[in-house]
């Protein structure tokens, strides 16, 4: 029996301008093309027409608005991308029904625009790459990265000299990625970035049309958008800036969850200022109790380094008390180590390395001890485990809302018939330094 398969929607492609553009429209093309698009060689048979446009000079402007005002009257469902996107009101105002306006190199905005505009129809024979893309993490839980570098210039890293400075994503294409993962089985989203707090501010925390409203690209309304899908939503590397304290209302109201990963790095003044770390005020500790009185449940995760060049003794004298006061629910720590090309290299102050072992050895144990206390508190209550693995005989391990993979610690369930993926409630029975063990509660 004949196979009929559904027809891939064509695009057609206006390409103006330099060779660069043109790189960037063979970029788009390829993409579109591996995602299962057709290409029209014309404007009657294109479902929708990119017209990347050039705004080098006035008349290259001249010129792209033509194109434009060609392509509407030819075929009537446009994008425009290229150089004049900076220009969008000019372009709005002349052509109100351009579907959508993009700049220059942003493939994923304008690849997401003809998404939008016309849906690939699904068939396992058109789409060889699922909807939510391929991932290396298991099915329920996916990484979702919402922007690209860092404005900050930590003494010790090298990332945003490799990686540049801070790029956020559209808040819609996030959120769509974010559905389509959630619809092929991700229970779990771990939002992602160099800085989640500076999300949004290198586009001024504009907003975008999202579900017959609008979305801001900040890191609250991103927050609260996620939150509504359906799937745990777990915050890493924030920092805490003032308005940190409006995503934890978030958490308290059970869209996002109970959880901050927060890379303190230190505590004491000195070392944080050589460091120049953002975020670096006084009072962290009054916000941590500040948010704990919201939202009891919040687990705070965080790494630390020690040895930092020029740590005295008293500064980390100074850095085991705040821990002690902190509480917080999980740490990893670091001994400092050079990294090619970092200004904390050129510090005066270096750390014997016997001596960053033996801080290493206390900074851990001080904290085994703050982990141990609080997981013995937790035995006894019942807690949402998601199931990371099911040997199907009893045996499973997950995760609770407090514990992120790979980096925090595993609930460890008997008598457990169940499946990967699965989020449930457990009775804690028992509990060590980093873990809990415990029982799936009956139904
Ligand atoms: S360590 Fe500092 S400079 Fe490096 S990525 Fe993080 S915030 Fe940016």
């Amino acid at each position: 029996m004949a196979t009929i398969l559904p027809s891939p929607p064509k695009v057609g492609m206006v390409s103006l301008g330099c060779p660069k553009a043109l790189v960037d429209s063979e970029r788009i093309l390829t993409k579109l093309r591996s995602d299962g698009y057709q290409l029209s060689p014309d404007y009657e048979q294109a479902d929708v027409v990119l017209v990347n446009t050039c705004g080098f000079l006035d008349s290259a402007k001249e010129e792209s608005l033509a194109a434009i005002g060609e392509a509407i009257a030819e075929n009537g469902r446009v994008i425009v991308t290229g150089c004049m996107g900076r220009e969008a009101e000019l372009i709005r105002a002349r052509f109100p029904q351009v579907l959508a306006i993009t700049g220059a190199a942003q493939y994923e905005d304008v690849v997401g625009a003809v998404h939008q505009a016309a849906p690939m129809p699904p068939s396992a024979y058109l789409n060889l790459v699922p909807d939510s893309g391929l991932k290396l993490t298991p099915r329920h839980y996916s990484y979702l990265k919402i922007s690209e570098g860092c404005n900050h210039r930590c003494s010790f890293c090298i990332i945003p000299s490799i990686r540049g400075d801070l790029v956020s994503r559209r808040p819609d294409a996030i959120l769509r990625e974010a559905e389509k993962l959630v619809a092929a089985g991700t229970k779990e989203l771990l939002v992602i970035s160099q800085d989640t707090s500076a999300y949004g501010i290198d586009v001024k925390h504009a907003s975008w049309p999202w579900k017959g409203g609008e979305v801001r690209a900040h890191m609250t309304d991103l927050a609260r958008e996620l939150g509504k899908l359906g799937a745990w939503v777990r915050l890493h590397y924030v920092y805490p800036y003032p308005h940190v304290d409006r995503v934890i209302p978030l958490m308290a109201e059970g869209l996002v969850l109970p959880y901050l990963d927060i890379p303190f790095q230190h505590a004491a003044p000195s070392v944080l200022k050589a460091m120049k770390r953002p975020a670096n005020e006084a009072k962290v500790l009054e916000r941590i109790r500040g948010w704990r009185e919201i939202c009891p449940d919040i687990a705070i995760r965080s790494t630390f380094v020690v040895g930092f060049p020029g740590e005295t003794e008293a500064d980390f004298e100074y850095l085991l008390q705040w821990l002690d006061e902190a509480r917080l629910d999980r740490v990893g720590a670091f001994r400092f180590e050079p990294v090619q090309g970092a200004a904390a290299n050129s510090l005066p102050g270096a750390v014997p390395e016997e001596v960053k072992e033996e801080r290493y050895t206390r900074l851990m144990e001080c904290t085994a001890a703050i982990s141990t206390a609080k997981l013995a508190a937790k035995v006894g209550g019942t807690l949402d485990v998601i199931i990371d693995v099911a040997d199907g005989e009893g045996g499973a391990t997950g995760r609770s809302q407090a514990d992120a993979p790979e980096i925090d610690g595993e609930v460890h369930l008997r008598d457990a018939f169940v499946k990967e993926g699965d989020i449930i409630s457990v009775l804690i029975e028992d509990a060590d330094e980093h873990d809990l063990f415990g029982v799936p509660v009956a139904a």
